[in-house]
């Protein structure tokens, strides 16, 4: 069947999920949770889904209405937006007032909440007040939500949700997706191989000229500390700068989004919903997880020496080497260090610190 392209054109390599979501689109129920791991773009997705919903023609991505919702611009489809790590309970009182709102269009009271697991967590998890919301909506309101996983703590919430699935994007479908937007095909290729299944971590990497030079840095690490050693300090500092260097091409992506914002809602008249001051505060923690992402993305790179290290050393060690025996030893000891700093990025932690005690560590092998 021939289709004209439509809202979900923008979900590339996502073909299973769209294929369901066109049909929830012809008679929705009140509320959808979108799961995918991180960087899948479900908040993409729940955009997209939103669209769809609001649109006569159930998301033909070209008229008035589409056009708004994608923009984030509709009225009547609110994006919720936390304050902290987590999701408080007082934010999410505030939603289920707004849902309670009769919608301003003749289309739905639609909102949209990310990171649900994060109503889990947290010093006063907030999951049975989104519960409660799920309850018993008001018939015009839709609740669409999305998360990057779903502990079992979020199973409740989940059984009132009809559940999308989003799969991990791998390097070809990035690459394929960067190409598309105007990427040249051997830096697609490259920022999509290095973007760990991250989507819009795959667009800003492709924007970095110096992404090359990083990997190498990274990969030029156990030499440094061993071969002409440098003060463990000294790289971690290094290391530190590189992280800052790698938002530059972020923070250049996010001013084009803003101004590309306010261009567009001066086109149609409007005034910029959601202030420049929020979008600075979702500026800085997309900044934070890049620099995090970027760290993670390192510490890979750094894995991949020293587990060739460990190869080439166990050949020898079985060729005879007596000098083998501790250089096995050796590499380890690194990788032993390299999961544990790799699952304490994962605790929020001070990168810098982290990679201070980590090079000291390295260092001393
Ligand atoms: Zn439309």
């Amino acid at each position: 069947m021939d289709r004209v392209s439509d809202v979900f054109d923008r979900l590339v390599g996502q073909d299973h999920a769209v294929e369901a979501l066109r049909q929830y689109a012809l008679s929705p129920v009140h509320a959808y949770l979108f799961t995918g791991p991180l960087g899948t773009s479900v908040h993409d997705a729940l955009v997209c889904f939103a669209a769809a919903l609001q649109c006569h023609d159930h998301g033909c991505g070209e008229c008035a209405t589409c056009r708004r919702v994608l923009r984030e611009q509709d009225a009547d489809v609110h994006v919720a937006e936390r304050s902290g790590l987590t999701w408080r309970v007082d934010e999410l009182r505030e939603l289920e007032r707004v849902a309670r709102r009769r919608p301003l269009g003749d289309g739905y009271q639609i909102i949209l909440i990310d990171d649900v697991e994060l109503t889990v967590s947290g010093p006063s998890p907030s999951a049975a007040a989104l519960l409660k919301s799920l309850e018993e909506p008001p018939e015009r309101t839709i609740y669409l939500l999305g998360a990057s996983e779903v502990p079992a703590a979020l199973a409740t919430i989940a059984s009132r949700c009809v559940e999308v699935k989003l799969r991990a994007l791998d390097a070809p479908a990035l690459a394929t997706i960067l190409s598309a937007e105007g990427v040249e095909a051997e830096l697609a290729a490259s920022a999509a191989s290095a973007a760990g299944g991250n989507l819009r971590r795959a667009r800003v990497l492709a924007r970095d000229p110096a992404l090359g030079s990083r990997v190498a840095a990274w990969r030029a690490i156990p030499d440094r500390l061993k071969g002409t050693p440098a003060s463990s300090s000294e790289v971690a500092r290094e290391v530190v700068a590189s992280l800052d260097d790698a938002v530059a091409p972020l923070s250049a992506l996010q001013d084009d989004e803003w101004t590309r914002r306010v261009d567009e809602a001066r086109e149609f008249g409007q005034r910029v919903l959601g202030g420049r001051r929020e979008m600075d505060a979702r500026f800085k923690r997309e900044q934070r997880r890049f620099r995090v992402d970027e760290t993670r993305f390192g510490l890979s790179a750094l894995t991949d020496v020293y587990r060739a290290r460990l190869v080439e050393s166990l050949e020898a060690e079985r060729a005879g080497d007596a000098r083998a025996r501790a250089r096995v030893a050796s590499a380890l000891g690194a990788l032993d260090a390299l999961a544990e700093a790799n699952a304490r990025l994962a605790s929020n932690l001070d990168e810098s610190l982290l990679l201070h005690d980590l090079m000291l560590r390295l260092a001393e092998l």
